[in-house]
């Protein structure tokens, strides 16, 4: 459901949700289309295989982010 907005203006994306520091997924206020950053840092269309993907990208992210505060602590005391 390409709206005409989009079709002459292009989309406005805003971030839906950050997976990782480099990649996010974006959505089209005017048509809720819903695009991801790739591997090459590019934009491309928010399939089921990238969502999938994401998922263990955020996964990967959130535990990293764990350890790291777990650093944290153990440099701390
Ligand atoms: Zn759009």
């Amino acid at each position: 459901m390409k709206s005409i907005y989009c079709s002459v203006f292009g989309h406005q994306y805003v971030v839906s949700k950050k997976v990782t520091y480099h990649v996010n997924e974006y959505k089209c206020t005017k048509c809720n289309v819903q695009m991801t950053t790739n591997g090459k840092g590019e934009l491309t269309p928010l399939t089921p295989k990238f969502k999938e993907i994401n998922s263990v990208l955020e996964r990967i992210h959130q535990r990293r982010k764990t350890k790291k505060l777990e650093g944290l602590l153990i440099f701390e005391h």
